[in-house]
C-alpha cells in the first residue's frame, strides 16, 4: 500500500536528522500541491508505518518525544506549537509549528501561515533550511 511518509522516508525527502526509530523532516511544498510552504514546520514520524500515538511502542514513544523537543529547540523560536491531525495520510507524523518573534497575535496558530509576513519557502529555501537546522543540532551535540 502506498504510503507518502513511507515513500519520503525511503527517498530522503526534507530529512534532517532522525534515528532507528524516527526521522524528523521539513515539510515540503509538494504536500501542499507545489505552493510555499511555513519554513520551519517540521514534522516528527516513527520509521514504522503506524497511525496513531496509540500505535507506539515505548522506545518509540521516547523517541517521538526525544526529537520533537530537539526539533522545538532547533527552530529557534519564539514558541513551538505541537499537534498530531492526521485526516488525510495514516501514517503518524507529529507537526512541530515555530512562532517566529514579532507575529502578531491576530496570526498566531493555527493561522501563522496566513500572516502577509509569515516566512514561506519553496523547495530551495526549504533545502536551505533544513541545512541550517541540521547543523544547530550538530552545534548542541546531542548527537542521536
Ligand atoms: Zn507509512
Amino acid at each position: 500500500m502506498a504510503c507518502y511518509i513511507c515513500d519520503k522516508h525511503q527517498a530522503g525527502d526534507g530529512v534532517v536528522a532522525g534515528d532507528d526509530l524516527m526521522v524528523l523532516a521539513h515539510v515540503l511544498p509538494d504536500a501542499s500541491g507545489g505552493g510555499p510552504v511555513y519554513l520551519g514546520h517540521l514534522v516528527v514520524e516513527p520509521r514504522r508505518h503506524v497511525p496513531g500515538l496509540a500505535d507506539l511502542t515505548p522506545a518509540e514513544a521516547a523517541a517521538l518525544g526525544k526529537w520533537a523537543a530537539r526539533g522545538a529547540r532547533a527552530l529557534r523560536a519564539e514558541h513551538v506549537y505541537s499537534s498530531v491531525v492526521g485526516h488525510r495520510i495514516d501514517h503518524l507524523h507529529l507537526h512541530l509549528f515555530p512562532r517566529y518573534p514579532g507575529t502578531p497575535r491576530d496570526y498566531w496558530w493555527p493561522r501563522l501561515e496566513e500572516w502577509p509576513d509569515a516566512p514561506l519557502g519553496g523547495n530551495v529555501e526549504v533545502t536551505q533550511l533544513v541545512g541550517e537546522i541540521r547543523a544547530r543540532l550538530d552545534v548542541a551535540g546531542a548527537g542521536r
